[in-house]
C-alpha cells in the first residue's frame, strides 16, 4: 500500500518547514555511489524535528531509516520503499560539554568535524576518528575504529530515541559497544540523537600532528580515490580480512562494476556503474573463495539496507 500520501499530508501538518525530497536516488547519499532512489527522504535539522519525522513516518508505514554518510551502506538498485531521515546535511552541532574536556555532537556532525573541533581544544582522543568518513551516529552505531582506537575508548553516553519508550540517555556500558557492534546494531529502530565524549587535555600541536599522520598512512594504504564503503568484511577473529583476500589470489576479481581493490583487497570499490548486484555477487564469490581456501568465514561489516 502507498503511505507516501498520508505522510505528505501529515508533515504539511506537522512539520512544514522540513526539507523533504521525493524519489531521491541513494546513489548521492552513499559513498559506493550505488543505491535506487528513497520514496522520501527528509533531512531533520535537529533531535525535535527527527523524532518528529520519525513517528509520522512510523505512523503512515514509511518503515523510517536513519542513516548518517552512508560510508557503510549498500543499497538496492531498485529503490527504497521507505523514508530514509539524512542526518548529515543539516544536524550537525557541535558544542563544548558540560563537564571539563567533554564535547557533546548532534549524530550528523562528522567524526572529521569532530576530531577537528576537540584537536582545536586541545582535546585528544579522537585522532583515530578523524579519518573514518562516518557522523556521531553512524560512528556510534558501528563503534567505528581505526588504528587501535575507537568510539568506546571516548564515549561518554548518547541520547538515544525509542520508538516505544521515547527519548533516554545512556552511557556508554548501557550501549554494549563491541567490535563493530552496540545496542544500535541489534536494535535498528532505536535512534542516536547526540552522543557525549569524554577526552583527555592535550598538546593541539601534537594532537594535530598525529591525524596528519594516521591520515598519510590511510592514503597510503586504502583506495580513497574510488568509491567503496572502506572495509567490506569485518576482521574475522586471528586474521586480516585484506589479507586472506589477498592470499586467495583475489586482488582485482571484478563483477561488473565490482572490484577487489588491487591495492587493498580488504576494499570493495566501484569502478564505474557499479550496481548492488554486483557488489553482492563479488561479496559472496570472495566469501566462498576465501572459505574453500582457508576455511574462515567472512562476515560482511557493510550494512546492507532491506528495501
Ligand atoms: C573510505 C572509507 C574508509 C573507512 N574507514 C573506516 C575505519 O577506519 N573504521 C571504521 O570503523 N569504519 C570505516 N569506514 C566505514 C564507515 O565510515 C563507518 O562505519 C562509519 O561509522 C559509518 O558512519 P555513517 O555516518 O556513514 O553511517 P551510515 O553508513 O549512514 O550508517 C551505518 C549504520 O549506522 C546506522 N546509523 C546511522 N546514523 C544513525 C543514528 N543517528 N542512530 C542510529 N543508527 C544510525 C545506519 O542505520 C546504518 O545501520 C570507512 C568507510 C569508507 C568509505
Amino acid at each position: 500500500m502507498d503511505w507516501t500520501a498520508e505522510f505528505d499530508k501529515q508533515l504539511a501538518g506537522e512539520l512544514p518547514d522540513v526539507t523533504v525530497a521525493c524519489d531521491e536516488p541513494m546513489s548521492r547519499h552513499t559513498s559506493f555511489r550505488i543505491g535506487g532512489p528513497a520514496r522520501r527522504m527528509a533531512f531533520p535539522k535537529n533531535g525535535e524535528q527527527l523524532v518528529l519525522l520519525r513517528a509520522i513516518g512510523q505512523r503512515c508505514g514509511g518503515r523510517p531509516l536513519v542513516i548518517g554518510n552512508g560510508t557503510n551502506l549498500l543499497s538496492p538498485d531498485e529503490g527504497v520503499d521507505r523514508l530514509v531521515i539524512e542526518t548529515s546535511a543539516a544536524f550537525q552541532e557541535i558544542t563544548e560539554g558540560e563537564t571539563p574536556a567533554a564535547v557533546t555532537a548532534a549524530a550528523g556532525a562528522s567524526l572529521a568535524r569532530l576530531a577537528d573541533f576537540a584537536c582545536r581544544r586541545g582535546l585528544g582522543g579522537l585522532e583515530f576518528a578523524h579519518g573514518i568518513p562516518g557522523t556521531v551516529g553512524g560512528g556510534v552505531c558501528m563503534n567505528a575504529g581505526a588504528y587501535g582506537g575507537e568510539m568506546k575508548q571516548v564515549l561518554q553516553s548518547a541520547v538515544v530515541l525509542f520508538p516505544e519508550e521515547g527519548v533516554r540517555t545512556l552511557s556508554c556500558d548501557a550501549l554494549d559497544l563491541s567490535y563493530r557492534h552496540s545496542l544500535l546494531t541489534d536494535r535498528p529502530d532505536a535512534v542516536v540523537l547526540r552522543a557525549t565524549f569524554q577526552l583527555t587535555v592535550g598538546d593541539a600541536t601534537k594532537i594535530r600532528e598525529n591525524m596528519r599522520d594516521l591520515m598519510a598512512r590511510r592514503k597510503a594504504s586504502q583506495p580513497l580515490e574510488w568509491p567503496s564503503a572502506g572495509s567490506t568484511f569485518k576482521r574475522p577473529t586471528g586474521h586480516f580480512a585484506g589479507t586472506l583476500i589477498d592470499q586467495c589470489g583475489l586482488k582485482g576479481l571484478q563483477v561488473g562494476g565490482a572490484q577487489v581493490s588491487e591495492k587493498h583487497a580488504g576494499f570493495l570499490i566501484n569502478r564505474g556503474g557499479a550496481t548492488c548486484a554486483d557488489v553482492t555477487a563479488l561479496i559472496e564469490a570472495v566469501q566462498a573463495r576465501v572459505f574453500a581456501q582457508t576455511g574462515v568465514r567472512l562476515e560482511p561489516e557493510v550494512r546492507i539496507i532491506q528495501g
